[in-house]
């Protein structure tokens, strides 16, 4: 009998894997387009979701869009932590210019009164979540384009 019976699963621990199939779509907004009836998507699929065909290839996503709708999270876990203190973050459903809609955190802004509908942004990378092993993980985020 091993000492450890079950494989040890950290929540907090990222799969290389997972990290390896993602990397496309954190670092280069990549996600896919059916060579059938040209729908694109993003996170990429392997599937078309509009006519399911397998004929689908990678797809660079438009790395510009606008402010689609917008959340100003004062965050009131953290704040009931201690933390509230803490930079505001903005949350965004960012439309991208080839029409695709994201979620994503707007970056680079203090004043909530310039995070608004209709405000254009470009893509930019930065650290998204550290793992338990201290290490930090990267990914696509926006700025507000002045
Ligand atoms: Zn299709």
């Amino acid at each position: 009998m091993s000492l450890y019976p079950e494989q040890i699963h950290r929540m907090t621990t990222a799969s290389m894997l997972r990290e390896w199939r993602e990397h496309g779509g954190k670092y280069r907004l990549e996600g896919s387009r059916c060579q059938d009836c040209d729908e694109i998507f993003f996170p990429r699929r392997t599937v078309c979701g509009a006519c399911n065909s397998l004929n689908v290839e990678p797809y660079r996503c438009a790395r510009t869009g606008t402010i689609q709708v917008s959340a100003h999270a004062e965050n009131p876990i953290l704040a009931a932590m201690g933390y509230g203190e803490t930079v505001p973050r903005f949350m965004a459903m960012v439309r991208l210019d080839d029409g695709l809609v994201i979620a994503s955190e707007i970056v680079d802004v203090i004043d909530p009164r310039q995070v608004v509908s209709g405000a254009p942004v470009r893509m930019v990378i930065r650290k998204h979540v550290r793992e338990s092993n201290l290490a930090w993980q990267y990914a696509y985020k926006f700025v507000l384009v002045k």
